[in-house]
């Protein structure tokens, strides 16, 4: 029941429809209302609630337009929420996010921006981390520093492996063309690397992956330390 629907918006933006029970459904980071809307429509299913990970346009661009259309509650960061439009509940790490049959945890991994939250779905095996965590990438650090990202990535990467990631971008193509560059002799990576261009040929998503995916691809997970992590982080800025 608690399957994901991937909704492609704007260029490259990937929001989240997750139905939670009763033909009702959570969106996470729209980016725009129309093709959220459509998708729920096709769906059969009413949206009671939009989770936001952070302020960028590109994932609560269709806030409003959603809101007015279902009346849904609004979720987003506390430390950004003057930013958030329609915010009704402002949620920090720690809290808990009920919605009938699903529950998340809100985990704190401020770096890309400074109040950036993650909702983990423990029992479904579901992370949402926004512009966190790429497949094989991670957020730019436009608000926050490499300490700050490498606390968010220890965290997310201390969950079960087996999570199911639903990250925001389709950025994997080239997130793989970087990562290949830091670890050429990582056979994980070149396989994954493979797999990927082929469905990006044929147009297929990347995303969900599995967090063991990145545990063993990823160059920003597997920084060794801040330092690490930031030079890899400037290197795929100039990339
Ligand atoms: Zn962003
Ligand atoms: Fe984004």
């Amino acid at each position: 029941m608690a399957e994901p629907i991937r909704i492609p918006a704007l260029s490259d933006n990937y929001v989240w429809l997750l139905p939670h029970g009763d033909g009702r459904a959570a969106v996470i980071d729209p980016a725009t209302a129309d093709p959220v809307l459509a998708a729920a429509g096709a769906a059969g299913l009413s949206i009671t609630h939009i989770l936001n990970t952070h302020w960028h346009p590109d994932h609560v661009g269709g806030n409003l337009a959603i809101k007015a259309a279902t009346g849904c509650t609004v979720i987003g960061p506390a430390r950004e929420a003057a930013r958030i439009p329609g915010l009704d509940l402002a949620v920090d790490d720690g809290d808990r996010v009920e919605m009938s049959s699903l529950v998340a945890d809100v985990l704190f991994v401020g770096a890309h921006t400074a109040g950036h939250i993650a909702y983990h779905f423990a029992e479904a095996g579901l992370l949402f981390p926004g512009d966190t965590l790429f497949a094989m990438g991670c957020g730019r650090l436009f608000e926050g520093t490499a300490d700050d990202m490498f606390a968010a990535l220890s965290r997310l990467k201390g969950l079960p492996a087996d999570t199911r990631v639903c990250c925001a971008h389709e950025y994997t193509l080239s997130n793989a063309r970087f990562a290949i560059t830091v670890e050429p002799e990582n056979r994980a990576l070149a396989a994954r690397m493979a797999s990927v261009e082929a469905a990006r040929a044929k147009g297929q998503p990347t995303v969900p992956f599995r967090l063991r995916e990145e545990l063993e691809t990823n160059p920003f997970v597997r920084a060794r330390d801040v330092e690490e992590l930031g030079a890899r982080r400037r290197a795929k800025d100039a990339f």
